[in-house]
């Protein structure tokens, strides 16, 4: 999922300053896991906005707000508060924030989008409802089969695909964050358990990176091509 933090209330009052009838959209994946955009946050966003003076016309919270077509049905329940509004303020990830722009220029309407959260990456929780834990950075060529199912791009300080970098601690940590287990010191353990320390005896080529150009696209179908290129 997509681990989000809410933004301070003074920079989202400010950026809200001049628009008074506000929807307040939030997002039943990724941000009601990580308690920042699910319902009691879109209600206690609204209430908050009401106490300085705004008014909220709606909060929905699709399924998932970074799905256009859960959008076409949330948001297409509302869209006489849509028109009537004068910014909508998102309570998702950066993505959800453009699909929901998405829809309102589908629906031929121009309303700033104000996004409420900071996007800090791929997470997988570790502790339900307490610990997040970035444990992929989506390189785009995966070698966790190599590597016992941790990943070191993420992992390793560096971000070495053939480690470790020699500076690994006594006590196994890494050289460059003494809090922080050496992703290779774990990937040796791991590969030992399982009997396939031989996985580090081939020398992997160095990383491309050009599998992470962005902006990244996954098309399904060929015929949509053309029209791939027209959506931001
Ligand atoms: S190697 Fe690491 S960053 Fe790349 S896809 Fe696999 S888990 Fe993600
Ligand atoms: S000590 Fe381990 S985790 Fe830290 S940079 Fe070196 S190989 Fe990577």
């Amino acid at each position: 999922m997509i681990g989000t933090e809410p933004k301070r209330f003074e920079d989202v009052q400010r950026v809200l300053n001049e628009y008074s009838r506000l929807i307040v959209v939030g997002c039943g994946g990724c941000a009601a896991v990580c308690h920042t955009g699910g319902e009691p946050e879109v209600e206690a966003m609204a209430d908050k906005l009401a106490g300085i003076g705004k008014e909220v016309l709606a909060t929905p919270v699709p399924e998932r707000t970074c799905y256009i077509q859960h959008l076409r049905k949330s948001l297409g329940d509302i869209r006489s508060q849509l028109a009537a509004s004068q910014a909508l303020l998102i309570l998702g990830c950066g993505g959800a924030v453009q699909t929901v722009r998405q829809f309102t220029e589908e629906c031929d309407l121009v309303k700033p989008v104000v996004s409420g959260l900071n996007s800090v990456g791929h997470m997988d929780t570790l502790v339900p409802d307490t610990l997040w834990m970035e444990r992929c950075s989506s390189c785009g060529d995966c070698m966790l089969n190599e590597t016992g199912g941790i990943c070191p791009i993420t992992l390793c300080a560096k971000g070495l695909v053939n480690g470790s970098c020699g500076g690994t601690r006594d006590d196994g940590t890494c050289e460059a964050d003494p809090e922080k287990d050496c992703a290779w010191e774990l990937i040796y353990e791991r590969l030992k358990a399982l009997g396939q320390l031989n996985n580090l005896r081939r020398i992997r080529a160095p990383k491309n990176w050009g599998t992470m150009g962005r902006p990244r696209r996954i098309l399904r179908d060929p015929e949509a091509a053309e029209l791939g290129k027209q959506l931001t």
